[in-house]
């Protein structure tokens, strides 16, 4: 029985592409060197899976920078300001496309489907040429040919590459990108035969849109594709769609491709799809690989109950009709768990990062056909059994609360315009009142301190008083600015969850489980593995002093239960809405201290809580239910007195408004630096907001300095459709990234911005 694995890891166990990347762009190495990294990691990589007994092992799922560049590259749609006069896209045009140059900025980055890693944003219009420049997946292919290993290509599919392309600059924003789906395919069956030549028997596709709800014209892009791209060939194509429940539409689509060999569903988080397979069946030819292996956490496979799985899908389909894989690319998880040295053998135990899944899909396969390796299933069923009773895992106290809090609705019981009044009795804030977001900018001293307590090299006191003095220089700073709410400014902190997963229990951290998050930059998440709590207070203390140097209030600042759970890998044996409840009630906890403790203005940051929306339309009121749910619990013991604050990293809402509303937080601050627009016609639509907004007057993402006339011409646009007693001036996110010569004079510039337009109201 087959095995398939649809991408991996390109970082390296120990993010060797990473410093290689980087020290590359700063000029210390060589492009040659560069090279030699790479290959040599997907040497590794494609031995590795070769050792293990993979059948279909991938090729190009490595990349530079990222798989959706390396498409824009491979079809030639570099955009002209970047000045590529043809031929193969060299380093120099697809870095400067990855982070810009001296004369242009970078292309756009988003978010990849619902995951945290980043792709670049393909910018296309009716002018695009395409032509095929850049045979990296011919190249990659042939170089694990010569070491022996016949692999299978990955490409992003041509529907998928333009259902994430924007309209180029210049091109109306209603451009349909889609017409150009007959122009690219040709290029698309040039590398098909290429590869073919190559030797090539299997090419896989990725087209992860086909799990969104698409409308009728977007599934006939789909069918007209493959239909091009399948006929006379020989070649087999492998149709890929991950991270959530294939809709039926979609699935019956594929499964009525003629040139359409096999197709990959995500059975991990696709939870329905096997009943719809054993719906619609799959008529033909056709081979179903099967994702039961997560790529997207860090856990151990349940070996039993997946062969389960397997085999009521071999059932359904017949013997010889199910490939074993994962259920995405293995991108999204750690690489090595052997590199965790500091974990205790039985979590290690309850663990498989991208090295050892890999061998799980191989016992998988083997067990399909009848030969079960007893050991490591033996070995499986203990590591399930241990998490399953583990006194570290289970909490009962906790469950308890937890769960009563799900039972009944919560809010506060006043409603929000009622408690602005009262606050403001004895806050006392001018009209348009200023505020930061939180954290204020993070020098290596402040950063080299953090490190050295880590490390014992510096006392607890001496961390103290350092933190401390930073803390007053950032309160004496806020006030010489002459803002009105102010901040401590996170010097204490490394990273917004981190923060708080290393003080709550049931958390636990790697030393090496990076994940990409896009081109060189990788990020940790914390492992959720246990019932949480919160053994102590973890922000009481700094907040209380802060708000002692100062008679302005003091924000205390917390991050909230959503955005710790969506940055985080979430424990798999309970729904995430449990784990979410359990972190709720320690920071509702929290949140109560610190009332207890004097602070009158409370932030709790939703950074993520857009994040974790569910691509299927009819899971996403469930998901924004409980989210909204989680955030209420928090606050809702809080006197009407108190006023919390909330903060959000992006602006496209408009779909989700009702259920920001719905939070009831008394004043949101909102990224908002790219798309005013976006975000005021929200409330040009009629929506009513009664609760104080900040929307971001400036871009903190940017060194750029704005003068106090833009600021001030951004808050005249917004009073345009928000009443002047509601709206709230303050940057668009946190300052930890900016240098203090950008901060003070932006800072300035912005006070003296809601000054002169109180003098005008
Ligand atoms: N309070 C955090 C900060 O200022 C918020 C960061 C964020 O929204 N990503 O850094
Ligand atoms: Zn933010």
């Amino acid at each position: 029985m087959a095995s398939h694995i649809v991408g991996y890891p390109r970082m390296g166990p120990k993010r060797e592409l990473k410093f290689a990347l980087e020290s590359f762009w700063d000029g210390k190495t060589t492009a040659a060197d560069l090279e030699k990294t790479a290959k040599d990691l997907r040497t590794s990589i494609w031995k590795q899976m070769s050792d293990a007994g993979i059948t279909f092992i991938p090729s190009n799922t490595f990349s530079y920078y990222d798989q959706v560049l390396d498409t824009t590259a491979l079809v030639g749609a570099v955009p002209p300001r970047y000045g590529w006069i043809g031929g193969e896209v060299g380093f120099d045009t697809y870095f400067s496309m990855a982070r810009g140059n001296a004369k242009q900025p970078a292309m756009e980055m988003t978010k990849w489907f619902d995951t945290n890693y980043h792709y670049i944003v393909p910018e296309l219009g009716p002018d695009v040429k395409f032509t095929l420049s850049s045979r990296k997946v011919m190249q990659e292919y042939k170089e694990a040919k010569e070491l022996g290993i016949h692999t299978v290509p990955t490409i992003i599919g041509p529907v998928t590459y333009l259902l994430l392309a924007k309209p180029a600059k210049g091109v109306p924003k209603d451009f349909e990108l889609l017409s150009l789906l007959d122009s690219l395919l040709p290029v698309y069956k040039q590398v098909l035969s290429e590869l073919v030549e190559a030797g090539a028997e299997w090419v896989q596709f990725d087209e992860p849109s086909l799990v969104h709800d698409l409308e009728q014209y977007k599934l006939d892009a789909f069918k007209k594709a493959y239909s091009v791209l399948g006929a006379n060939l020989g070649v087999k194509l492998l149709i890929e769609t991950y991270f959530a429940d294939i809709p039926a539409e979609s699935y019956k689509l594929l499964t009525g491709l003629e040139h359409v060999a096999a197709i990959g569903v995500d059975l991990v988080r696709g939870t329905k799809t096997i009943s719809l397979i054993k719906e619609v069946g799959l008529p033909g030819e056709k081979v179903l690989f099967a994702g039961v292996v997560d790529g997207r956490n860090i856990w151990a496979n349940d070996l039993a109950s997946s062969l389960k799985s397997l085999l009521e899908l071999e059932k359904i389909l017949g013997k010889g009709k199910v490939v074993v894989s994962t259920s995405c690319s293995l991108l999204h998880t750690a690489v090595d768990l052997r590199n965790e040295t500091k974990l205790d053998s039985e979590l290690k135990s309850w663990l498989a990062f991208a090295a050892q899944k890999v061998v799980e899909v191989v016992a998988l396969a083997h067990a399909l056909d009848g030969k079960k390796n007893e050991e490591i299933f033996a070995s499986s069923a203990t590591a399930q059994a241990s998490r399953r009773s583990s006194s570290r895992v289970h909490n009962e106290a906790v469950k308890k609360a937890a769960g009563a809090l799900l039972g009944s609705d919560h809010r506060r019981a006043t409603p929000v315009g009622a408690r602005l009044d009262e606050q403001q009795k004895h806050l006392k804030l001018p009209i348009l009142p200023t505020t930061t977001i939180g954290s204020f900018p993070q020098t290596p001293e402040l950063r080299r301190v953090r490190r050295e307590v880590k490390s014992n090299k510096i006392t607890e006191e001496e961390y103290v008083k350092a933190i401390k003095a930073e803390i007053a220089s950032v309160v004496k700073l806020q006030e010489e600015l002459d803002i009105d709410v102010l901040v401590h400014g996170e010097p204490e902190r490394n990273d917004m969850v981190e923060y708080f997963g290393e003080q709550l229990q049931g958390f636990v951290f790697t030393i090496n489980g990076w994940v990409q998050s896009y081109g060189s930059r990788c990020v940790k998440p914390p492992i959720i593995y246990g019932d949480v709590s919160r053994p102590k207070a973890m922000t009481v203390e700094w907040s209380k002093y802060s708000q002692s140097l100062t008679a302005r209030p003091m924000k205390g600042m917390l991050t909230g239960p959503v955005t710790i759970l969506n940055w985080s890998f979430v424990r798999d044996d309970q729904p995430r809405s449990d784990t979410c409840m359990q972190i709720a009630l320690s920071i509702k906890i929290e949140v109560e201290d610190l009332e207890a403790g004097g602070i009158q203005v409370i932030q709790i940051d939703e950074a993520a809580l857009r994040e974790g929306l569910p691509l299927r339309k009819a899971e996403q009121a469930n998901y924004l239910d409980w989210a909204v749910h989680a955030f209420r619990i928090t606050t809702s013991g809080v006197k009407d007195t108190t006023q919390i604050h909330t903060h959000m990293c992006y602006s496209n809402f408009n779909d989700i408004i009702h259920s920001i509303i719905d939070m009831d937080a008394d004043v949101i601050t909102i990224e908002n630096s790219r798309s005013d627009e976006k975000l005021l016609s929200v409330f040009k639509d009629g929506v009513t907001y009664a609760a104080g907004i900040g929307p971001g007057v400036y871009d903190i993402h940017s060194p750029r300095i704005p003068d106090t006339e833009e600021m001030a011409e951004r808050i005249r646009k917004m009073l345009a459709v928000l009443e002047s007693k509601v709206l709230w001036v303050n940057p668009d996110c946190g300052l930890k990234t900016r240098k203090y010569q950008e901060v003070v004079p932006a800072l300035t510039n912005m006070v003296k911005a809601a000054k002169v337009l109180r003098a005008e109201l």
